[in-house]
């Protein structure tokens, strides 16, 4: 055992490897951070690219570790999906992302992302049920957003929370459409009200000619079954350009606004409310 400098033990075995050590304290920050605050939701606009305008934001979680700073995501979501932290987590997310969209103009949804996680407790559909009714938000203004790997684990009871949440008036969009091994079997098993195409396609269009024959199947294949495609990771004026002309209706990206704090929404909606 080692201790950490505050009067805690920490117990590393000295022959624990580096990776695991690091791993076992992330765990233990994790575990206080519901408790102590530290977890925030940030915001990032998607846009009606025909219309030109915010149809709605994605709820972005950040964690604002006490001496590290901001973590990534992608370097702490895995870690409370295997403890299980994202079941009580994901709730906070829904509850809060809820109440924040609450406030803002009636044409503007929310997209909260789902673990799979998440799927595998019975109690999901009820969570996001109370979610709604405690904020007042409108069903249709909340947008779930899943990855193929939650119908990887395809059992009935995957596709039947599905239809449950649908039956609940949310929207459910297929978010990294194009990175999984077999997406459109997936558009069949479940009828998606909307297809996010991942960013790696849009990062790489312009210097790849097979990148961008993809988004604009995508595109295609949406425009024909009636559901609205999202290009993410938009950067630049150019990505811009060969999204709407590939068909995409809608967009996400650094171009149009990088994930901000709920508190710095207020001057954007404002404008919004006005026009
Ligand atoms: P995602 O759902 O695909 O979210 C989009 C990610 O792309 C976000 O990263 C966003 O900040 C980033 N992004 C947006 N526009 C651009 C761009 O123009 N360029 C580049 N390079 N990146 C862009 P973030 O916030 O780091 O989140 C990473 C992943 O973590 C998310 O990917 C999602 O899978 C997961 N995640 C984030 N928040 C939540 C949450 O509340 N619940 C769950 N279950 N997962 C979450
Ligand atoms: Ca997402
Ligand atoms: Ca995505
Ligand atoms: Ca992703």
């Amino acid at each position: 055992a080692k201790a950490d400098g505050r009067g805690t033990f920490r117990f590393f075995e000295p022959h624990m490897d580096v990776q695991l050590q690091a791993r076992r304290a992330l765990e233990v920050d994790l575990r206080k951070a519901a408790a102590n605050g530290e977890f925030e939701l940030f915001y990032q606009p998607q846009i009606n690219i025909n219309l030109n305008e915010i149809s709605g934001y994605e709820a972005l979680l950040r964690w604002h570790h006490p001496e590290r700073g901001l973590v990534p995501p992608a370097e702490f979501i895995p870690v409370i999906e295997d403890t299980g932290l994202i079941v009580t987590l994901g709730e906070w997310i829904l509850d809060q992302s809820c109440k924040e969209a609450a406030k803002w103009p009636r044409n503007i949804h929310v997209a909260v992302n789902l673990s799979p996680v998440q799927f595998r407790n019975r109690g999901l559909v009820q969570s996001v049920s109370r979610a709604l009714v405690a904020s007042g938000l409108a069903p249709n203004r909340l947008e779930l957003e899943i990855t193929e790997s939650v119908l990887l684990q395809d059992n009935e009871a995957t596709v039947s929370m599905l239809h449950q949440l649908r039956r609940l008036g949310v929207r459910i969009a297929m978010d990294d459409f194009g990175t999984g091994y077999s997406s459109l079997s997936y558009l069949r098993s479940f009828p998606f009200d909307k297809i996010k195409i991942d960013q790696s396609f849009v990062r790489e269009m312009s210097q790849r000619s097979d990148c961008l024959a993809i988004v604009q199947s995508v595109a295609n294949l949406g425009s024909s079954l009636g559901m609205p495609t999202v290009a993410e990771g938009v950067e630049t004026e150019e990505q811009l350009r060969q999204i709407q002309a590939a068909g995409c209706t809608d967009a996400q990206g650094y171009y149009f606004g990088r994930p901000r704090p709920a508190r710095e929404l207020v001057h954007t909606l404002e404008a919004l409310r006005q026009t």
